[in-house]
C-alpha cells in the first residue's frame, strides 16, 4: 500500500506561502505519478529525457513537466515542444541549443540558470562569476526561443546544515542582484506558468532533506522526490 497522497499532503502542509512544489518522480513508475496527480499534484520533475518523453505520452495533459537533470544538447529537441520549465540550464552551449529548439517550436522555453554553489567538482552549473559574465554579454537579449525565469541550485552534499544555509543564502543574494539589472534578464513570461502565483522570479532550491532550510533562505520552488515517492530503486 502506498502513502504517496499522505506524504504529499504532509509536505504541502509544511510549505511556506508562495512556495511551489515540484514532485520529483524520476525512476518511479507512471502509476505512482498518477496517484500523486489524483491527490492534486500537477508539477512533476524528471531528470532523464527518455523517461520524461515516455511518461508525458501517457499521463494527463495538464501536467507541468519540469526537467531537473543534466540535459545533453542533442536531446533538447525531444522535450522542447512540451517542457514547462528546464531547471538545469548549466552551460552556454546548452542555452543556445534550447533557444534554437524553442525557435523551431515557435515557443519561448522557460529555463532557470543552474548555479554551482557546491564544493564538489562534479556538479554541473555556472559559478556566480560565469553567470554574471553570461548576463553581461547580453547574448540572452537576442534569444527568441528561451525565457529566463530565475535560478536553480543544489547545496553541497554534506551533513552540515550551516553549509547548506550559506549556499542557499548566496544563491538568493545573487538572484536579488539579477533582479536589479535593467532590463532584467529575468523575463516575465507572456504565458505565465500555472504554478506562478506571483509574477516573481523563481528560486528553485531545496530537496527532501534540506527544503525547510532552503525555504527559510528564500526558495520559491522546492524539488522533493524521496519524501513523496519513497526511495528510488537504483
Ligand atoms: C533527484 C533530484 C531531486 C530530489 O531529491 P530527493 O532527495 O529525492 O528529494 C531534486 N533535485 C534534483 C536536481 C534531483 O536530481
Amino acid at each position: 500500500m502506498s502513502n504517496i497522497s499522505d506524504n504529499l499532503n504532509r509536505i504541502k502542509a509544511t510549505l511556506k506561502e508562495g512556495v511551489a512544489l515540484c514532485a520529483v518522480s524520476k525512476y518511479h513508475p507512471e502509476e505512482e505519478l498518477q496517484e500523486a496527480y489524483d491527490a492534486g499534484q500537477r508539477i512533476f520533475g524528471e531528470s532523464h529525457v527518455q523517461e520524461l518523453v515516455r511518461k508525458e505520452a501517457v499521463l494527463p495533459k495538464d501536467i507541468e513537466w519540469h526537467f531537473i537533470g543534466h540535459l545533453q544538447t542533442n536531446k533538447v529537441k525531444y522535450i522542447a515542444p512540451f517542457v514547462s520549465l528546464i531547471h538545469s540550464a548549466d552551460s552556454i552551449k546548452l542555452i543556445r541549443e534550447i533557444n534554437k529548439q524553442g525557435v523551431k517550436c515557435g515557443r519561448k522555453i522557460p529555463v532557470l540558470l543552474q548555479l554551482h554553489m557546491a564544493q564538489e567538482e562534479t556538479k554541473f552549473g555556472f559559478t556566480i562569476e560565469e553567470c554574471r559574465d553570461f548576463i553581461e554579454s547580453g547574448e540572452w537579449k537576442e534569444m527568441q526561443g528561451i525565457e529566463f525565469h530565475g535560478i536553480m541550485t543544489m547545496a553541497t552534499n554534506c551533513d552540515d546544515e550551516e553549509q547548506w544555509r550559506k549556499e542557499f543564502h548566496e544563491a538568493k543574494m545573487f538572484l536579488e542582484e539579477l533582479k536589479e539589472l535593467t532590463p532584467s534578464p529575468l523575463v516575465i513570461s507572456h504565458d505565465p506558468l500555472a504554478s506562478l502565483t506571483e509574477r516573481t522570479p523563481i528560486l528553485s532550491m531545496g530537496m527532501s532533506h534540506d527544503y525547510p532550510i532552503a525555504m527559510e533562505e528564500g526558495s520559491t520552488m522546492v524539488r522533493v522526490g524521496t519524501a513523496i515517492f519513497g526511495s528510488r530503486g537504483y
